[in-house]
């Protein structure tokens, strides 16, 4: 099956205009099983007949590297927040409140949010995953990616054990998948450093496996100052919540100096947000080899800050994309958090943003030799956005805040 369009983007090269894409997709076969792969990716003439999408541009799927599609539910119930903190609180009242319909109103979000990921062009997501249903969902709405499944324990009794136990849920969730058409992998990880303790964060980090670590951090100006000082509005929510403890070591220091302290600063580590990561952060970073995960509308909502963004692109820290959960954000539309992007940083060029919600995106999580660019022998997971006659610049185009509508999954 060949497709032709207005335009490609390979994203490990520029935008071919009148490009097409051979895969090895046969159009007389319907298929269950796994998407093809690419063949051949071109201008020109095609080797062969094509199917013509017209004023399209076709791209690799994208990559929603974090999101949190547990709180679902919570679209809309918890309003933007001047601080982190009012924002927090606001969430666990809501939290504790519970959803109107009990349960299934949870898992039917979650199953809705993540078919409205599928329309909008979104093939691999970076799940954050307390209870482990999402690996389901996921499935269920062809997407593949990595299920995050995250501890939370800044009073941790037993970490060893709390960490071994949730392999074995991790296993279980495993087993009860039935045949994924879609990748998924799975880790163990920490929240964040003012919710876990150093010793859960250590035992977490040693029994890593293949799968990249994941953290909350730098999100707030809250946080840096809680690591600095041990004090501040997260140091009363903990004590409010009744799980402060003397014992906990006031760190002193910056947050990427308080991962490595605690073994977690290790390679391929995704640091979630970063908003309040200094220069010097970022360079330490760099050298570790971790990567970020922004979500700049959620930083936006629940008052964490904009992040940094021109700074980020210019450290070489791989930087990916997340939108985060329907708590803190409109929409797990991918294209959206471009476009906020696009508003927020115009320095940085459109090509180095896309590049992000895809190749960097699909790095990260660990699945770059299938996903992420078009090149021959990875996986035809090809998006087609429809594009105005006449567009000059595409990639411009594509960060400006494309209509849902005009998305379309074409293999
Ligand atoms: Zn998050």
């Amino acid at each position: 099956m060949i497709y032709r369009a207005r335009w490609v983007l390979p994203i490990d090269r520029a935008p071919i205009r009148d490009g097409w894409v051979e895969t090895d997709l046969d159009p007389d076969v319907v298929r269950a099983a796994a998407p093809g792969r690419i063949l051949a990716v071109g201008g020109g003439r095609p080797p062969g007949a094509p199917e013509d999408l017209g004023d399209v541009a076709l791209l690799p799927g994208l990559v929603n590297a974090h999101t949190h599609l547990e709180l679902s539910w919570m679209a809309g119930l918890v309003p933007p927040a001047e601080s982190m903190d009012a924002w927090i609180r606001e969430l666990m009242r809501v939290r504790q409140a519970g959803p109107a319909g009990g349960e299934s109103d949870v898992t039917e979000a979650m199953a809705r949010a993540a078919v409205a990921m599928h329309a909008t062009g979104t093939v691999l997501v970076g799940d954050i995953s307390n209870t482990l249903v999402s690996p389901r969902v996921l499935t269920h709405a062809g997407l593949g990616g990595v299920v995050f499944h995250e501890l939370i324990g800044f009073n941790a009794v037993d970490p060893a054990g709390a960490v071994r136990a949730a392999w074995d849920r991790v296993a279980r969730a495993q087993q009860d998948l039935t045949e994924a058409e879609n990748p998924l992998s799975f880790s163990v990880v920490a929240h964040a450093p003012y919710s876990v303790s150093p010793a859960l964060f250590r035992e977490i980090a040693d029994r890593r496996r293949a799968t990249p670590l994941a953290v909350h951090l730098a999100e707030s100006a809250e946080e840096i100052e809680f690591l600095r000082t041990g004090q501040g509005p997260i140091r009363q929510m903990l004590e409010a919540l009744g799980v402060w403890t003397d014992t906990w070591p006031v760190p002193r220091t910056d947050p990427v100096q308080y991962l490595a302290s605690v073994g977690y600063l290790q390679p391929g580590v995704l640091v979630v947000h970063g908003v309040h990561l200094t220069d010097d952060n970022l360079e330490r970073l760099r050298d570790a080899r971790g990567a970020i995960v922004t979500c700049p509308r959620s930083n936006l909502w629940v008052g964490g800050g904009p992040p940094r963004l021109s700074h980020f692109y210019g450290s070489r820290v791989p930087i990916a994309i997340g939108t985060d959960s329907l708590a803190s954000t409109s929409t797990l539309n991918l294209f959206d958090e471009l476009a906020e992007m696009r508003r927020m940083a115009p320095e940085v060029a459109a090509g180095a943003l896309l590049d992000s919600a895809t190749r960097r995106g699909a790095e990260a999580l660990g699945f770059g030799h299938d996903y992420g660019t078009l090149t021959v022998g990875k996986r035809a997971a090809l998006v087609g956005v429809a594009t105005p006659a006449g567009t000059r610049d595409v990639e411009e185009y594509l960060v400006s805040g494309v209509p849902a509508d005009a998305i379309r999954r074409v293999a």
